[in-house]
């Protein structure tokens, strides 16, 4: 025996264009960084790591799940499999970030999938198989990061074109160039639909240079002086590089394929925003919706960053150049800290939610959480984050659905569903995803996979009841 050590693709990889380049990249990484390793062997089907218990990584990222070893033992400390854990560990979570999911027994962190589970994959996929022995039964823990909410990243300046009935673009104090409301413009609105001037996967600076000056060529002059325009908060050698990293926005939550957009590329951000950002992979466009209703002559603004006020005021620095002076923060000192207590409120109860082992064994208070994060949400910014509303209420899903809650992961799944139609449109692929499921929650991987103790019909909800005791009914709360 001995104790395992690794870490877990959470969710696990589909064999769809962007996950594919992603683990090519991640492979390409390995392969550099072992280069002179003899105890790293690039095999056909595997990368074979020659070192305790032999961890591989497949060719293919959607055969994988898991990469680990026994960590303790002779074999372990001889061969220093601690130590590609590790490295190998680091390279993933740089391409794929909060994808990865280490574990370590010594410490009582448990992996995320059953090791049955595990084998019968990798026999499945008749990769290389290392002698592991097949310990404790987890259950495969449904991923609340299923659905996951874009994270807005921005940038500044440039020409305008397209649809200009809704705003106009015009030079905003301060803050270069900005989009400003030319009617009101009622919540849920589509306001932009975009398409990229060009998409490009992040890298490192000269060969980011190199790239896009590759497509720049392929555009016509006039886009060619729109990216130029940008605001680059990166100056120096490699200019055009500094121009994608002010300005990209990530095609996807956590992607690192960044678009370049003339318009989109303009709205200026607000800690407290008034709009969406959103990429729909399905279309190959940008879109930005309104999250609450602009008046005509308000500016058009989108949250680059969520954090609490000091994290926040740094990443809006060092990344775009700036000093936030948004409505929120040119409050006082107090508000600010106010702002700051729910902002950390808002980070641990997600925390909380997306705890896979409270929501097996504690679900009641998994769904509480979600019922608190509701109220802190609308005490800082009133409403207007739907995106992350419609997480939450998928996260109520999943905790529900998990349990064998048809009728509330039903109501749970229409209220994401209507919050991404506000926030994404109609046509956004995550939105049909939830639609689907709020029509049959029993289509959920992980349906009844915790227990069937909350067992429902998805038609067994509370009819004819005001509001106060539906929700009463919907969050089980007492009294
Ligand atoms: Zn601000």
């Amino acid at each position: 025996m001995g104790a395992d050590s690794g870490f877990d693709m959470v969710p696990r990889l589909s064999q769809g264009n962007q996950d594919r380049r992603e683990w090519e990249r991640f492979l390409e990484g390995v392969k550099q960084y072992y280069a002179d390793d003899e105890q790293v062997e690039v095999g056909p089907r595997v990368i074979q790591f020659k070192a305790g218990e032999w961890p591989s990584l497949p060719m293919e990222g959607h055969k994988f799940l898991r990469f680990s070893s026994k960590i303790t033992g002779a074999t372990a400390a001889k061969t220093g499999v601690e130590n590609y854990i590790r490295e190998v560990q680091e390279l993933a979570k740089a391409v794929f970030g909060g994808r990865i999911r280490p574990w370590n027994e010594l410490f009582d962190v448990w992996g995320f999938y059953r090791w049955d589970f595990v084998h019968a994959t990798m026999k499945l996929h008749n990769l290389v198989g290392t002698p592991l022995e097949s310990p404790a039964v987890w259950l495969v823990l449904p991923s609340r990061k299923d659905i996951a909410t874009p994270e807005p990243i921005p940038l500044t300046s440039v020409n305008n074109q397209g649809n200009t009935d809704l705003y106009e673009v015009m030079a905003i104090p301060g803050r270069g160039k900005g989009l400003v409301a030319k009617v009101d413009i009622p919540k849920g609105t589509q306001i932009i639909c975009e398409k990229p001037l060009f998409t490009l996967r992040s890298s490192a600076p000269p060969s980011m240079h190199h790239l896009v000056a590759e497509k720049l060529k392929l555009l016509p002059n006039d886009k060619q002086r729109e990216f130029l325009s940008l605001h680059n908060n990166f100056p120096g050698q490699y200019a055009f590089a500094g121009i994608m990293r002010t300005n990209a926005l990530p095609c996807g939550p956590g992607s690192s394929v960044g678009g370049i957009y003339s318009t989109i590329c303009l709205i200026n951000h607000s800690c407290i925003p008034n709009a969406h950002n959103n990429w729909n992979e399905e279309a190959q466009h940008e879109t930005i919706h309104a999250t609450r209703n602009i008046l005509a002559g308000e500016e058009i603004l989108i949250s680059y960053a969520n954090e609490p006020s000091q994290a926040r005021q740094r990443k809006l620095r060092e990344s775009f150049g700036f000093q936030c002076s948004c409505e929120l923060c040119s409050q006082p000192l107090q508000a600010i800290q106010a702002s700051d207590k729910r902002r950390a409120d808002i980070e641990q109860l997600d925390e909380t939610i997306g705890n896979p082992v409270a929501m097996m064994s504690s679900p009641q208070k998994s769904l509480a959480a979600c019922h608190d994060l509701i109220h802190v949400l609308d005490q800082e910014y009133g409403g207007t984050v739907i995106a992350l509303l419609a997480r939450l209420y998928y996260d109520a899903f999943q905790i529900c659905v998990a349990h064998g809650d048809q009728a509330r992961a039903s109501v749970f799944a229409e209220r994401s569903y209507m919050s991404r139609v506000e926030c994404e449109g109609e046509d956004s692929p995550v939105t049909q995803k939830v639609k689907g499921l709020m029509r049959d929650p029993t289509k959920h991987p992980s349906f009844s996979a915790y227990s069937t103790r909350w067992r429902s019909t998805r038609t067994a909800r509370p009819r004819n009841v005001d509001a106060n005791s539906f929700d009463k009914w919907l969050w089980k709360l007492s009294g």
